[in-house]
């Protein structure tokens, strides 16, 4: 039987997201977070997974407590339960710091298979999934576009700008969804009842964990973020000529000699 621990973060929805000017920080207060999207593609897969061979989906974020409704929504999608581990001691935390915590939870559940996104839309390392699969020195895939079960391992595809490559992997294993590779499905109302019913969202604080303050949050990170410049804004003309093809063209060409951008010999 499958059972499958998928990794999901509760970030700031980034489309929204505005910079302070004076300090160059993430101006968090008042944006909307929402599950990273691209977690809810892994959420897909081990569902999809679920459909084909049976077992159990759990969900894991680390987060602060407001990241409940996002545990709530992939109930809503069909995972059977979710754990929110969620602490002050986690505060500040870099990757290593992160996924330390992470890995530190997958060894207390009963699971075979690890399931995360690609990366985050925040902070878009692609760290979290490659050292949770070293701290629990396991097999690790990335950019997996479909997995199967054959002779009870797991068969991962995943393509690569020319070339589609095929793995075998020993379970337990980690797998990361290539981001853009599936559709997730829809919320189920029924499912949300019964998750409101059952109420299958725990959560752990490092009471429950026990670990040494000097491997989380702040002081379990080696790395620092010093600074964050802003790129400054392009503004664009944005000028849109109608017309036939031939005239087009002839108008892009004297607009970019105007410009100084094109010189022809
Ligand atoms: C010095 C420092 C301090 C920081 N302080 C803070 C802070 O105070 N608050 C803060 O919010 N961030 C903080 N960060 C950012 C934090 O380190 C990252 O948000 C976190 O480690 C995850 O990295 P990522 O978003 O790049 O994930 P990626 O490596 O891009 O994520 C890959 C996949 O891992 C899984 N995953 C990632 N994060 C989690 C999670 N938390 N729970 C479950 N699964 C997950 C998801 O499936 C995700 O798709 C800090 C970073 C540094 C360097």
């Amino acid at each position: 039987m499958l059972k499958m621990v998928v990794g999901i973060k509760w970030v700031p929805n980034t489309t929204s997201v505005n910079i302070d000017p004076k300090t160059g920080t993430l101006v968090r207060e008042g944006i909307p977070s929402v599950v990273n999207p691209h977690d809810l593609e892994a959420v897909e897969m081990a569902l999809r997974l679920k459909d084909e061979y049976g077992g159990r989906v759990t969900v894991i974020t680390m987060s602060p407590p407001s990241a409940i409704a996002g545990l709530e929504h992939v109930l809503g999608m069909g995972a059977d339960e979710a754990i929110l581990i969620s602490d002050r001691a986690f505060a500040g935390a870099d990757t290593l710091a992160t996924s330390y915590v992470l890995a530190k939870v997958i060894e207390r559940l009963d699971y075979n298979l690890i399931i995360f996104g690609q990366e985050t839309i925040d902070s878009s390392t692609a760290h979290v999934g490659a050292q949770v699969a070293s701290w629990l020195d396991l097999p690790y895939i990335y950019y997996v576009t479909h997995a199967e079960l054959r002779d009870g391992k797991l068969l991962v595809r995943r393509s690569l700008e020319n070339a589609r490559e095929t793995y075998e992997l020993d379970l337990p294993a980690l797998i990361s969804v290539a981001m853009h590779s599936l559709n997730p499905r829809r919320v189920k109302a029924s499912y949300k009842l019964r998750a409101k019913l059952e109420n299958p969202i725990r959560t752990w604080s490092n009471q429950v964990l026990g670990l040494d303050p000097e491997c989380i949050g702040l002081r379990g990170s080696p790395t620092a973020l010093s600074k964050i410049e802003m790129v400054p804004k392009v503004p664009r003309k944005n000028e849109v000529f109608r017309g036939d093809a031939r005239e087009a063209a002839k108008w892009l060409v004297e607009k970019l000699m105007e410009e100084g951008l094109l010189e022809l010999g």
